[in-house]
């Protein structure tokens, strides 16, 4: 690709279709406005110089994004400011003129020897312009609304390419706080229409503030609720989350995607084993930079689909050696030489309903307290994957057999694998243990939970035979980004529940002689009930909720932050599995009987119609 900041040839450069690019009339403007003020300037011969404006320190910005990204020499990027606008404004001069001899020699060499690449000029150039330009939307949207009871948004104008490039590298993160700080309110816009939806009672209307009523059929209210009935669709069907936009449908493109979803159903099941499902673009993306930076080799695919999480098997690179090709690091938390062979990846789920969840165990944790939002949801989920890591570099730092954190992107989680060439351990409850092992498991959690609450200052919160792999004769302890510490308002509640989840397993097991799970918290504690108790008091203090509705809580009205926690999460994920498959499987029978009913009377149409053919 030649670069139209190099070389200077004899030829006339090739004039392009001004009408193609928007980024060019938008220079040109900004150099004719620019132009008309200096000369108006030099009638008036007060300053010799153009003062930058806002425009021309647009103008200017762009050469030193292109001077820098250039490498342009010391010489280059310390002239002056008005050098480097009045070279811009040659540059700009001579475009289209097709008279590239006029470009000053001096820029032109500059260019010519320091520019490595003009894709990335060009692409920082563009993205400096979307980021500019989104700006002047974002401006005229908040001078509308203003004024405005309606408000109107210009979200579907943005330029994608708005700081993208500029910002991936070492400022990701600061980009990912002004990003997040732009989809703050499109977020917010979800939530309050979940709130409306809530608010509707059950007689199915309400009245708004003009005393208008709104009833559950209203367009608004339908189309937010076909919306979020989109976030629930499986997995692998990419719904995307629903971030940046208010989303609405209408009944008639919901419809049309419930049928698309439902679609090649036979297909969707291969799918599943694919290893694209669950992981969206962005977490591509993610993947790739780990295999880029010779942390990772390749990824094999998926080894287990959780709740809350795509698990993936991959192999490291065996020649990563600490740093990458550019001498980084890469967020690598162990020598290159203890780098496992074998990794999990753990893709946190960046779906709606599934995070909803998280929230409890995140917006009590003092750890995390300062830095819960509500609203960003994206920012939970990367605290999610950070929450894990912490928490199992706790559990490792006092000697508990947990998989040793590899790095940590994001919302992806790398970890040594636990188990032999591809084959994961299994988990606990699938684990084939004699009695003798089934006794060292009992007697290796109980110790395992004790020094958990007692030197790691952490109770794990999700314990239970899922949560457990049996490998070489040990256990070991997974999915702990939940976990919290006991002083957490409902630790102890947690813990309880942990207990209560051990005991149950090696019960069903007929393992004899155990603690009962009041037992098994006083061994761990050394509190008594009684404290769990009050434990309990406390947490109903806290949520402000009368006795009668916490301690009842199978009563239709108690609000679901109140119900007893699911005993344990994954068996009720496994059931709502079942449940959705039969579910499926039901709706498959029905529609194919449908087919077969219409495919008969098809057929018997046709006979008919022959038979009167004949007659006649
Ligand atoms: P979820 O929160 O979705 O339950 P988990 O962390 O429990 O996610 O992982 C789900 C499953 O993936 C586990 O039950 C286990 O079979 C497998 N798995 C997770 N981490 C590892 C690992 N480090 N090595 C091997 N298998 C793993
Ligand atoms: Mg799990």
């Amino acid at each position: 690709m030649s670069s139209p900041w190099s070389k200077v040839s004899n030829e006339p450069v090739q004039t392009i279709n001004l009408a193609d690019i928007m980024s060019e009339q938008y220079a040109h403007r900004l150099h004719d406005k620019e132009l008309e003020q200096q000369q108006k300037k030099q009638q008036k011969q007060t300053l010799p110089t153009v003062t930058p404006t806002p425009s021309s320190i647009n103008a200017k910005s762009y050469l030193n994004i292109a001077s820098t990204s250039a490498k342009a020499s010391e010489e280059a990027t310390t002239s002056s400011d008005t050098g480097d606008w009045e070279d811009y404004s040659m540059l700009l001069n001579n475009e289209g003129k097709g008279e590239a001899e006029a470009l000053p020699a001096s820029m032109l060499t500059m260019l010519e020897d320091e520019a490595e690449s003009d894709a990335v000029i060009a692409q920082m150039l563009q993205s400096q312009f979307d980021h500019e330009y989104n700006e002047e939307l974002r401006r005229i949207e908040r001078q509308q609304n203003k004024q405005s009871k309606v408000t109107v948004t210009l979200n579907k104008f943005l330029r994608s390419g708005d700081a993208e490039f500029l910002h991936d590298t070492e400022a990701d993160e600061d980009f990912e706080e002004d990003e997040l700080a732009c989809l703050k309110q499109d977020w917010d816009c979800f939530e309050t229409n979940e709130k409306m939806l809530d608010a509707i009672p059950k007689c199915g209307f309400k009245l708004d503030k003009e005393g208008e009523m709104i009833t559950k059929h209203d367009p608004q209210l339908c189309g937010v609720r076909n919306a979020q009935r989109v976030m629930s669709f499986p997995p692998e069907f990419p719904t995307g989350d629903g971030a940046c936009f208010d989303m609405k449908l209408s009944n008639k493109v919901f419809n049309q995607l419930k049928a698309y979803s439902r679609r090649g159903r036979a297909d969707r099941k291969e799918k599943v084993a694919t290893a694209e499902m669950g992981v969206d673009a962005a977490t591509r993306l993610l993947l790739y930079k780990l295999i880029n930076n010779q942390i990772l080799e390749q990824i094999n695919g998926i080894i287990s689909t959780g709740k809350e999480a795509v698990i993936l098997h991959a192999n490291s690179d065996a020649s990563y050696t600490g740093t990458n090709e550019h001498g980084h690091g890469n967020g690598v938390l162990m020598p290159a030489e203890l780098l496992p062979k074998e990794c999990a990846i753990k893709v946190f789920k960046t779906t709606l309903n599934e995070f909803k969840q998280r929230d409890r165990y995140i917006k009590d944790d003092y750890r995390f307290k300062d830095r819960f939002s509500k609203q960003n949801h994206r920012v939970i989920i990367n605290m999610w994957a950070e929450k894990e890591m912490h928490n199992l570099m706790r559990m490792q730092s006092i000697g508990l057999n947990v998989p040793d954190v590899v790095v940590l992107k994001k919302h992806v989680l790398v970890m040594r694998f636990i188990g032999d060439n591809h084959n994961a351990a299994p988990k606990l409850k699938d684990a084939h243990l004699s009695a003798a092992e089934l006794s060292c498991a009992y007697e290796e959690i109980v110790a395992a939970m004790h020094k958990l609450y007692n030197e790691a200052k952490l109770v794990h919160a999700d314990l239970s035979e899922y949560n457990i792999l049996w490998y070489e004769g040990k256990c070991w302890f997974i999915d702990v980004a939940q976990s919290v510490e006991p002083e957490h308002p409902s630790g102890l509640e947690f813990l309880m529940r942990d207990c209560g989840n051990i005991v149950n397993f090696f019960e069903r097991r007929g393992l004899p002689n155990i603690y009962t799970k009041e037992q098994l918290f006083e061994f761990i504690t050394s509190l008594n009930a009684e404290t769990h108790n009050a434990a309990m008091l406390e947490r109903i203090h806290t949520r402000g909720a009368s006795i009668n509705q916490a301690t009842v809580p199978n009563q239709t009205e108690c609000p679901d932050e109140l119900k007893p926690l699911e005993y344990p999460f994954e068996l009720a994920w496994e059931k709502s599995q079942l449940e959705r498959q039969v579910r499926s499987e039901e709706a498959e029978q029905q529609e194919e009987e449908v087919e077969e009913q219409a495919d008969q009377s098809e057929t018997k149409l046709n006979n008919d119609t022959k038979n009167t053919a004949k007659c006649a």
